[in-house]
């Protein structure tokens, strides 16, 4: 089944196919756009209050980031309680650590209530240090963890073959299969009245006071309400400049030995790497994680996945490699995701985004944030990610860097392009964003010469799109918008795909 690469993720043989056609004229309760774990989770939620929901995915489920997850369920986040203390004050960090809490609890009834296989196992998890400054960092991971109330422990064991300096044991963590349990969920929707329309893009919107009018390519939806579960929203929106798109790249392989962990591990390198066991199809593999760059600033990416094999070849003992992929998640600048009513709507459009690597998690508790808020109850996590929150004192730094580095690849991708007379002049075998009779286009070069040519401009905020050789995309640098060979996107902000030249 299809994901949002050219390489196959271990989870893929699970999807499942929906096929429906869209009611014109009828009215849902909520339209929920994406068929992901946050979209999937959140529709599911809200049927079973009662609402009639529809879920309108561009592709199908598990197309975007979900299909090419790890899948570690945590309650403590790559923001660690100490960031969060420093900048939201130590109550909200409590709060934090409780948002985990009550996700895992979110999860744990959802997969329990609907009998869910999805290879769901509470596993304990191991940080571990391996130099003196990556032992302060986790002194202060510690301290946060006390401060807030979340229980760890120093170890002076861990299962993991890298020579560590000191090592955190987080008890209760889990860990699952996304697509068996995203699969499950939809069923569970659809069971319960919901509809779900693939290959269906959401456009644009109007909004009034009484209704939400969502304009798709398969024709227009109206709904009380609209839930933007699509990873980043769609069109163009305050959010994408506190958040910035960055790539993180697996391999699942088997051992020679039976060495297998039996816990979740991260280290704390820059980047840092993840781990887990998962048994596929009768099959035990590791599965390995790291790497991570933002979108469109790799030179090589097929050399990030060289990197990772290299750098777990040093401590396993390697078998076989069986697959290879990598995915995209985004980094809010502030540390915190986006959970709440969309900056930009009048109170009827809802959006869930900035997840960093922890969206089993934040994708979960979305779907008790979004229902509430739509039935009008209060929640107490609201406020906390409140999408509207955004305030200089927290991240702003971040926030510069990342949007003056936006500026710098839009202007600069532009003014370096390289000029050709020829669109010949691509060799097979490679790809390159060149201007040709005074145009700017993407042209890619199979090696057995048949060449793919767009244009290479981004129709969501007009930068150059960049080449991926690892999962042969055009990637956009600038919000993290994706494109295949033929110009179908595959990530928004975008809403529309590449113009293609025959
Ligand atoms: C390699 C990698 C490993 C990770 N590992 C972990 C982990 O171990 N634990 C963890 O908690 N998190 C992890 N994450 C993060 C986590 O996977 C994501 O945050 C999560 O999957 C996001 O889910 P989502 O439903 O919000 O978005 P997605 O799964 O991306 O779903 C969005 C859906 O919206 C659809 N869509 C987009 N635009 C439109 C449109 N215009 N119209 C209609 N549909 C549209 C897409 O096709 C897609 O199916 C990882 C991320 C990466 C990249």
């Amino acid at each position: 089944m299809f994901r949002d690469g050219a390489r196959k993720s271990l989870w893929q043989s699970e999807v499942k196919k929906y096929e429906g056609f869209l009611a014109r004229g009828h009215r849902y309760d909520v339209v929920i756009v994406g068929a992901g774990i946050t979209g999937i989770s959140t529709a599911y939620r809200l049927q079973n209050q009662g609402l009639k929901c529809v879920i309108l995915e561009a592709s199908n489920i598990g197309f975007g980031t979900t299909g090419g997850t790890t899948a570690h369920l945590n309650d403590f986040f790559d923001t660690t309680f100490e960031e969060t203390i420093n900048k939201f004050g130590l109550e909200n960090a409590r709060l934090l650590a409780e948002a985990g809490k009550e996700a895992m609890q979110i999860f744990t009834s959802n997969v329990m209530k609907n009998t869910i296989d999805c290879d769901f196992e509470h596993k304990d998890a191991v940080l571990f240090a391996t130099s003196e400054e990556q032992v302060e960092e986790l002194e202060k991971i510690f301290e946060g963890a006390q401060k807030v109330g979340y229980q760890m422990a120093y170890t002076d064991s861990i299962e993991y073959p890298m020579g560590f300096q000191k090592a955190l044991l987080i008890p209760r963590q889990a860990q699952f299969h996304p697509l068996k349990y995203i699969k499950a969920l939809a069923e569970a929707f659809t069971n319960a009245g919901g509809t779900i329309i693939d290959n269906c893009i959401y456009e644009s919107h109007d909004e009034s006071d009484q209704e939400v009018l969502i304009h798709t390519s398969q024709g227009t939806v109206r709904g009380g309400h609209a839930v933007f579960a699509t990873h980043t929203p769609p069109g163009v929106n305050l959010l994408h400049f506190t958040t910035a798109p960055y790539r993180s790249y697996a391999i699942a392989f088997t051992l020679n030995s039976e060495d297998y962990p039996n816990t979740l591990g991260y280290d704390l390198c820059n980047p840092y790497h993840y781990y887990r066991t998962h048994i596929i199809q009768g099959k035990k593999m590791i599965i390995a994680g790291g790497e991570d760059h933002k979108t469109g600033h790799s030179e090589d990416e097929g050399a990030c996945f060289a990197r990772l094999e290299n750098h777990c070849r040093n401590y396993f003992d390697i078998n076989q490699i069986q697959y290879a992929w990598s995915s995209q998640y985004f980094e809010p600048a502030d540390g915190l995701p986006s959970i709440g009513v969309l900056p930009s709507s009048q109170g009827r459009l809802f959006v869930a985004t900035g997840f960093r690597g922890n969206g089993m998690t934040f994708g979960t508790l979305s779907s008790t944030i979004l229902t509430d808020l739509i039935l009008q109850r209060p929640n107490r996590f609201a406020k906390l990610f409140d999408p509207k929150r955004f305030k200089p004192t927290a991240g702003f730094k971040s926030f510069l860097k990342e949007n003056a580095t936006v500026l710098k690849d839009m202007i600069g991708d532009k003014i370096n392009m390289e000029r050709i007379n020829s669109l010949l002049d691509i060799e097979p075998g490679k790809a390159k964003v060149v201007r040709y009779g005074g145009q700017a286009y993407a042209v890619y070069s199979e090696s057995n010469g048949q060449r793919h040519v767009l244009k290479s401009t981004c129709p969501h905020a007009k930068c150059e799109v960049r080449w991926n050789n690892a999962e042969l995309s055009w990637d956009c640098p600038c919000h993290g918008s994706r494109f295949n060979v033929n110009g179908k996107m595959l990530n928004g902000p975008s809403t529309q795909g590449l113009e293609r030249l025959e």
